[in-house]
C-alpha cells in the first residue's frame, strides 16, 4: 500500500511511453518499409536490429509465463481454500467463455454478411493449402492430464500446468500447517515474479516500437487496399464486440463503467496487439487485473491462464468473417445450415487454438473443411494474417480480462474504483 502513490505516476508514464512507442513504430515502419529493399544499411543492419529488439521483448515475456502462472495459481487455489468455491469459479468461467465466443462468431458472420468482403475478388489459380484434422475429443480431454508435471512445465502446456497447480494448491490446504508453509512460499514466489514483470515491462516501449515497426515495414499501406473489406470487417467486429459485449458485462455484473474497464487493461491490450500472442501477454494481463482492478489471486490466476488457452473470441470472430470471405470469393452460397455449422466448429476451433501468433489461421482450415468450403481459401487470407492476428489476439485478451472482472465481482470481490 505504502508505495502505491509512487507507483501510479510511474505506471502512467510507462503507459504513455508504450503508446508513443506504438505510434512511432507504425510511422517509422510505414515510412521506412518501402526503402528497405533498396537501402543496404536498412536491410542489413537497421531492420535486423529492430527485429532482434522485438524478439527479445517477446522472449522476456514468454520467460515469465510458466513460473508466474504456476506460483500464482498454487497460491491462489490455496487462498480460495474451498474446493466447492473453486469448482463454482471454474463452471462460471467456462460458461462465460463459451457464451462470449459463440456471440463473437455470430457477430463475425454478421460482419461478413454486411461487408461482403469476398465479393468480386480475383482469385489467383495457384493456391494451395492442406487441411488440419480435428483431434478426437477423447484425446483433447486426455491431453489435459499430465503424466509428468515437470514435462508440462518445460513444454509450457498451460492446461496441464493449471490442473496440476489446482491439485497442488488444494492439497496445500489439506496438509494443514505444513501445506501453509508451502503455499506461503509460492505466494512469495508469485510476488517476486510480479516484480520481474515490472522489470520486463519497463522495456516495453522499445519492444512495442520494434514489433510494430517490423510489421508495418513489412506490410506497408499498399497491401491493405485489396483486402480493406476483410480487414475492416474483422477490426470493426472486434471493436463492436469489445465495446458492446464486454462493456455490458462489466456494467451489469461489476457495476463499473466501460471507461474504467478499458483504461485498466490498456497495457495488456497493446501487448496483445503487438505480440499477437495471448500466452505471451499473460504476465501483463495478470498484472493489469490485479493492480488496476484489484482482482484476487484466487480468481485471476485461474481465469486468465485458462482464458489465454481456451478463450479466443477474436479468433472465433475472425473465423466467422473469413469463412464468409472464402465462400464469397469462390462464389459458394452459404446456407443458414452451413452458417450454423460454422458457429459450432468455430467455437471448438477457437478453443483448440493455441495462444501463439498465427495459430488461428491453421485452425481456420478445420472450419472451412467442416462446412465444405475450399481450404485453398486459406491462401487468400494468409498474406494479411498478421494484420488480422493483431486485432483478434487483442480481443482474445480483452475478453479474458472482462470475464475475470465479472467472475471476481460475482464472487463478492469489491473491485477498485
Ligand atoms: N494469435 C492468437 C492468440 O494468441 C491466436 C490466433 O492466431 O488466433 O490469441
Amino acid at each position: 500500500m505504502a508505495n502505491n502513490p509512487q507507483r501510479m505516476p510511474r505506471r502512467k508514464s510507462l503507459l504513455l511511453k508504450i503508446l508513443i512507442g506504438f505510434v512511432l513504430g507504425v510511422i517509422f515502419g510505414f515510412i521506412v518499409g518501402p526503402m528497405v529493399s533498396t537501402t543496404p544499411a536498412l536491410k542489413d543492419y537497421v531492420m535486423p536490429f529492430i527485429d532482434l529488439v522485438g524478439k527479445i521483448f517477446l522472449r522476456l515475456l514468454t520467460m515469465l509465463i510458466v513460473p508466474l502462472v504456476f506460483a500464482s495459481l498454487v497460491a491462489g487455489a490455496a487462498s480460495v481454500g474451498d474446493v466447492r468455491k473453486l469448482g463454482r469459479i471454474g463452471v462460471k468461467t467456462l460458461a462465460l467463455y463459451l457464451i462470449t465466443t459463440a456471440v463473437a462468431i455470430v457477430l463475425g458472420l454478421a460482419c461478413g454478411n454486411l461487408f461482403q468482403p469476398g465479393v468480386g475478388m480475383n482469385i489467383p489459380g495457384d493456391l494451395s493449402a492442406s487441411a488440419r484434422e480435428a483431434k478426437p475429443i477423447a484425446d483433447v480431454l486426455l491431453d489435459i492430464f499430465p503424466t509428468n508435471p515437470i514435462a508440462s512445465m518445460t513444454n509450457a502446456n498451460m492446461l496441464q500446468i493449471i490442473l496440476f497447480a489446482l491439485f497442488f494448491g488444494v492439497a496445500c490446504i489439506m496438509a494443514g500447517e505444513r501445506g501453509k508453509k508451502i503455499s506461503d512460499f509460492f505466494e512469495d514466489i508469485s510476488e517476486v515474479m510480479y516484480k520481474v514483470v515490472h522489470i520486463v515491462m519497463s522495456f516495453a516501449p522499445y519492444g512495442v516500437f520494434a514489433l510494430i515497426a517490423v510489421t508495418a515495414a513489412k506490410f506497408g499501406v499498399a497491401i491493405l487496399a485489396p483486402f480493406a473489406k476483410v480487414i475492416g470487417a474483422v477490426y470493426i467486429g472486434c471493436i463492436v464486440h469489445a465495446v458492446l459485449i464486454y462493456s455490458l458485462m462489466v456494467m451489469m455484473f461489476s457495476r463499473r463503467s466501460p471507461l474504467w474497464f478499458f483504461k485498466g487493461i490498456r497495457e495488456a491490450a497493446i501487448t496483445a496487439f503487438v505480440t499477437r500472442s495471448s500466452s505471451g501477454s499473460l504476465p501483463v494481463t495478470l498484472s493489469n487485473v490485479r493492480e488496476n482492478f484489484g482482482v484476487s489471486e484466487g480468481v485471476s490466476a485461474f481465469v486468465l491462464p485458462l482464458g489465454a488457452t481456451v478463450n479466443m473470441d477474436g479468433t472465433a470472430l475472425y473465423q466467422g468473417v473469413c469463412a464468409l470471405f472464402v465462400a464469397q470469393a469462390f462464389n459458394i452460397p452459404l446456407t443458414l445450415d452451413m452458417q450454423i455449422g460454422i458457429v459450432a466448429t468455430a467455437t471448438l476451433a477457437s478453443i483448440g487454438t493455441a495462444g501463439v501468433p498465427g495459430a488461428g489461421l491453421i485452425m481456420l482450415t478445420m472450419v472451412l473443411t467442416s462446412v465444405g468450403l475450399p481450404i485453398e481459401g486459406i491462401a487468400l487470407v494468409a498474406g494479411i494474417d498478421v494484420i488480422l492476428d493483431a486485432a483478434r489476439t487483442c480481443l482474445n485478451v480483452v475478453g479474458d480480462t472482462a470475464v475475470c472482472a465479472v467472475v471476481a465481482s460475482t464472487e463478492g470481490e469489491e473491485l477498485t474504483k
